[in-house]
């Protein structure tokens, strides 16, 4: 995962964290002109720590000198000072220009992003009650701020005048792209709407906070209401004796004293289903999860949902868009609802296929454990983790002791970038860091230069939130001659004292993965901070990542790292092939369930503001959900999706959230593996391949056409074909 600070735009702040046609050599970079820094002499200069760059190698954060009482003060003063930036820039006599508007936005509030990136780097991974605190407060107010940028229409006039006339500037492609992506993402918050429409978007605004707050509070409710309730321990056989107490006491927090809850997740499975030996108890824990908030009473959320798509389907016509998804798109790879639909319903028919041939093989250990049914979804996972244990009988704990994270990380993770980019890793000691758990690497270009700084906070701690990410707490800009200062922050449960630090197979995976968003930031070779490394589109972030996930399992890597703690001993490739064959099982239920929840997603925002006005009973809402799913042809009843549309909060639950972007990591996925494809097609694990996926994507930042740089990559369009296989969906599998 790719950690973004905030919602506000890259344009106000430039704290988005994360590259043209022609390679960036053959148009030098702009300078940053006089004319740009004299707009903002007469404003007096900030104080404290943050006011100036840190003096440390590579202007990195000095944790020796930073307060926890520092951040509010700063922020305050910071935001002040960047207000008086923007009064500047708008009140310039002088004609708008590239460098008078656009470039002196871009380089404006240097001290609110230099608090910022290092006080939600500590908010994330090393918190406590005063930063949180600060966060309660700051937050509300960056927003704010970054809306009034945005929405500042004496801004907007000189920045559209620059746009209007960019034919006849002399811009470079980075300036180019800079300059659209400044006035779109103006364009995008209401910038050319009229006043009366400016009211009305406000208007849906409003409504829109409340209707999907509002879905979020019912859906809530719902999923507490609907827990399951039962009279005896017996109709809880097969749970372990710690769940049946969880259960016991959650009976008895709810004044049900002597019976047994099983209170609802999120998701449409239950985790507890698997070990249910009582079909009927299974079947009624299924059906209380899949039909909450449809139930007529004061917990459905249906013509909630059905009022919330119609809002923003209306707001998307204000913008002139066909529909919501059209409307948020915009600075997406996919950039229409069509693109992302075609893509998806592509995998309909492999998927469909899976499932009922899934669906057979359970069938069939169901007769072999004696039973007389045939499967259900409350059946699925009970047999489908018996046949898993068969065919693929895997234990972990024979797998980690190979897993010794400094070897992961410098004999894995570092050696294949080694190999790839001929780039190296110089731990040092010099620098101060925020916890002691962290450590950090000079990295070293292939040609001996220095080309950033990378910093490695790997264990689990309660002042660090859950997940894994990646961020920056310098952005690289040739403009400022600065180079990236990168994090990587994951949550490896640590070893106990004078215990061997060893990993699971799945930190390994999240260890890769997170370093190959580092890669895309320490390549970053942009001259503009807000579109440099990894500030790309929300369903492309995730694609250089992904794709370093692959050499986590390439033979001479794992050669290279994978030895047993004890005796040195190489890992044995049939346990690699084991956990490879078994991550193919399942996945007519594993990623059918999430393919299904995506197209829901994109249907319900592709609809034009009279199809979703339409949908105005809770029944109609059933039938277009129904409708949606079935003339795909996925089994639906056997498979529901992960997330019915009546508690699906990502999309849902907040103004915009991650609607009409659930499919970004299907996307994402896609990119990964065909360009896997495209390095075992080549030779795979050698220089030629890494210099060229470094000169056509991972260098690029966010300064060209998504696909453009994909193609540039790959010789042609993206492939479906290789995630189908990858997932096993191409039917040859077993
Ligand atoms: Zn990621």
């Amino acid at each position: 995962m790719k950690l973004k600070f905030l919602t506000a735009s890259a344009l106000a702040l430039s704290l988005a964290v994360t590259a043209c046609n022609m390679p960036a050599a053959d148009e030098p970079p702009r300078v940053l002109a006089e004319e740009t820094t004299a707009l903002f002499a007469d404003i007096p200069a900030g104080t404290g720590y943050f006011a100036t760059n840190s003096e440390l190698p590579f202007q990195t954060p000095d944790f020796s000198k930073i307060n926890d009482e520092d951040y509010e003060p700063a922020f305050m003063e910071s935001m002040e000072i960047h207000k008086a930036e923007i009064e500047a820039i708008k009140n310039n006599p002088a004609e708008a220009n590239f460098d008078n508007t656009i470039v002196a936005l871009e380089i404006s509030g240097e001290m609110l992003g230099r608090v910022a990136r290092v006080f939600f780097a500590l908010t994330g991974s090393n918190t406590n009650d005063t930063l949180d605190a600060v966060n309660a407060k700051v937050s509300p107010l960056l927003t704010a701020h970054s809306d009034a940028i945005t929405l500042d229409p004496d801004l907007f006039a000189r920045v559209k005048a620059v746009y209007d006339a960019r034919d006849e500037l002399d811009l470079n492609t980075e300036d180019t792209t800079l300059l659209e992506r400044t006035y779109d993402d103006m364009v995008h918050a209401g910038a050319l709407l009229t006043e009366e429409q400016k009211e009305e978007v406000k208007k849906i605004n409003t409504r829109l906070s409340e209707t999907t707050t509002k879905f979020g509070v019912t859906v809530r409710e719902a999923t507490v209401d609907n827990a399951l309730v039962v009279d005896t321990r017996e109709e809880l056989a097969g749970l372990s004796d710690s769940d049946i107490e969880n259960a016991a006491k959650a009976a008895s927090e709810r004044g049900l004293a002597g019976k047994f809850v099983i209170p609802l997740q999120n998701t449409t499975q239950q985790p507890l289903l698997p070990e249910l030996e009582n079909r009927d108890v299974r079947e009624k824990l299924f059906k209380l999860s899949v039909n909450r908030a449809d139930q007529g009473d004061s917990n459905d959320t249906r013509l909630l949902l059905a009022e919330i798509a119609s809002l923003r389907a209306q707001k998307a016509a204000l913008f002139g868009e066909p529909d919501w998804a059209s409307y948020t798109m915009y600075d997406r790879m996919a950039k229409t609802p069509k693109t992302a639909l075609d893509f998806m319903e592509q995998m309909v028919g492999p998927l469909a296929e899976t499932q009922r041939r899934e669906a057979g093989l359970l069938n069939e250990q169901i007769k072999k454990d004696g039973g007389d049914f045939t499967v259900q979804p409350w059946d699925w996972y009970r047999y489908a983790n018996q046949v898993r244990k068969e065919k693929y009988d895997l234990d972990e704990s024979l797998v980690t002791p190979y897993f010794q994270i400094d070897s992961v990380l410098e004999n894995g993770v570092f050696y294949a970038a080694t190999e790839l980019y001929g780039i190296t890793f110089e731990k040092r000691d010099d620098l101060p860091v925020y916890h002691e758990d962290v450590t950090t690497y000079t990295v070293f270009d292939a040609d001996g230069s220095e080309l950033g700084l990378f910093y490695f906070d790997p264990y689990q701690r309660p002042s660090k939130r859950g997940g894994a990410w990646m961020s920056n707490f310098v952005q690289q800009s040739h403009m400022y001659g600065t180079k990236p200062v990168i994090y990587n922050v994951l949550n490896i449960p640590k070893a106990a004292e004078g215990e061997p630090q060893l990993v699971s197979f799945d930190n390994v995976n999240t260890l890769f993965h997170e370093f190959g968003h580092a890669l895309h930031g320490l390549f970053a070779d942009q001259n503009y901070r807000s579109i440099a490394g990894t500030a790309t589109a929300r369903d492309f972030v995730e694609y250089p990542s992904q794709v370093n996930e692959m050499w986590a399992t390439y033979p001479s890597v794992l050669q290279n790292y994978a030895k047993h703690h004890e005796t040195g001993e190489t890992i044995p490739t049939e346990l690699i092939e084991k956990i490879e064959a078994a991550a193919k099982f399942n996945q007519g239920y594993d990623f059918g369930e999430v393919v299904e929840a995506a197209l829901l997603d994109m249907k319900w925002h592709a609809l034009s503001p009279e199809e979703a006005a339409a949908i105005n009973t809770p029944e109609a809402v059933d039938e277009f959900e129904r409708k949606s799913l079935e003339e795909l042809g996925l089994e639906i009843g056997l498979v529901p999706p992960r997330y019915r549309s009546t508690y699906f909060n990502h999309i849902f639950s907040s103004p915009a959230g991650y609607s009409s972007g659930y499919y970004s990591y299907l996307w994402t996925e896609m990119l990964d593996r065909d360009s896997r494809k495209w390095f075992m097609d080549n030779g795979g694990l050698t220089r030629e391949n890494g210099d060229h996926q470094r000169r056509t994507v991972l260098s690029r930042g966010g300064t060209m056409d998504y696909f453009e740089m994909f193609e540039n990559f790959a010789g042609r369009e993206p492939d479906v074909t290789p995630m189908l296989e990858a997932r096993g969906l191409t039917g040859d599998s077993e």
